[in-house]
């Protein structure tokens, strides 16, 4: 297995004079920063809740002039590894963490790894995001000072800012500059461009976490199969996220996790729009959520919403053949509602 290569302190030999005096630098506590932020650089796994803020965590990183190394595209060895790695009974996009954080580990300095409890006032995130920098290290043998782990438990400003001083503080930076740097990394990241549209046949609406769904190698499979039949998808993430937390309050006030609740809320949501000719759960195995949240969903929403419906488990064996078939069959019932 690679490991992270801490960065070494090293002197500028070029920077001693011939009479032996040096002209570098005296070996000041800033002094010794700065060499230690010139051979750093992060790396950040491309999985989990990078799919949703990794522009924002490169570009924090970037406007403090950081290296960052985002982990490549999901690929089947990437997957593979990541299961190896993992305990039997991790989820399916924890393997895959792990799988793109140890391909990271030969080119990177630190791992990025945030510890996130919560970031909105009603609800938490399951536990995986809390032990994220604990799993990181125990897995690959780190040490704390390689995997920056800011802390991540609340909405309030404070809490920001000592998820800043944690993050800038790991790669020689100080909380002023950090803070700069998140503010601008911000508001790039609040300006990006909705999901594209287009022309379609008809509408799906994918119910599934967006580092499902916008994995190439797990939902992304599933939204081009539909794409090549002319149809349209409309995921979780194209809803408001405060209309979605709204249905969840209305219909199902007892989700605690955040990330359920706005599965649920947008289940609710797109069951009712009369342009969404269907609805497919993709949920993924080992994902204890999910499999409380699939079946509330199941019973009191999409039974009774008049809309055909697919419920589709992901796992490490789910072959791309059976997704098909059963996609493609659950189109074809859709169209033939459509016809009726
Ligand atoms: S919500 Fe489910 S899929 Fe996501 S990290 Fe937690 S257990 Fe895994």
């Amino acid at each position: 297995m690679a490991r992270l290569q801490l960065p070494a302190i090293k002197r500028d030999p070029a920077k001693i004079l011939a009479n032996g005096k040096a002209t570098a630098p005296p070996v000041t506590e800033k002094n010794v920063k700065e060499e230690k932020a010139m051979s750093i650089n992060v790396g950040i796994p491309q999985a989990l809740l990078y799919h949703e803020f990794g522009e924002l965590w490169r570009n924090f990183f970037t406007n403090l002039d950081i290296p960052v190394t985002v982990s490549g595209a999901t690929t089947k060895r990437v997957l593979d590894r990541g299961t190896s790695l993992a305990e039997d009974e991790s989820c399916l996009p924890l393997k895959l963490y792990l799988g793109h954080a140890e391909s990271l580990l030969g080119s990177c300095s630190h791992l990025f790894v945030p510890r996130i409890v919560r970031y909105h006032r009603d609800f938490f995130l399951c536990a995986k995001f809390a032990g994220l920098p604990d799993i990181v290290r125990n897995t690959f043998g780190l040490n704390a000072g390689q995997v920056i782990a800011p802390n991540i438990d609340g909405y309030r400003p404070l809490c920001r800012l000592g998820a800043i001083r944690t993050a800038a503080g790991a790669v020689g930076r100080s909380l002023l500059a950090g803070a700069a740097s998140y503010r601008r990394a911000l508001q790039t990241w609040r300006q990006r461009p909705p999901a594209a549209g287009g022309p379609a046949v008809g509408k799906v609406a994918l119910i599934g976490h967006s580092y499902v769904l916008r994995d190439p190698f797990l939902g992304g499979e599933i939204i081009a199969l539909l794409a090549a039949r002319g149809v349209a998808t409309v995921t979780p993430a194209d809803l408001d996220g405060k209309a979605a937390y709204a249905e969840t309050r209305r219909h199902a006030p007892e989700v605690y996790w955040q990330l359920s609740a706005r599965l649920a809320g947008a289940a609710c949501h797109y069951a009712r729009r009369p342009d969404v000719a269907g609805l497919v759960l993709v949920s993924c195995f080992g994902c204890g959520p999910d499999s409380l949240m699939n079946e509330y969903l199941e019973q009191q929403v999409l039974k009774d919403c008049g809309k055909p419906y697919l419920v589709l488990s992901l796992d490490e064996q789910t072959g791309r053949a059976g997704v098909a078939t059963r996609v493609e069959a659950f189109w074809d019932l859709v169209e033939r509602r459509r016809r009726q």
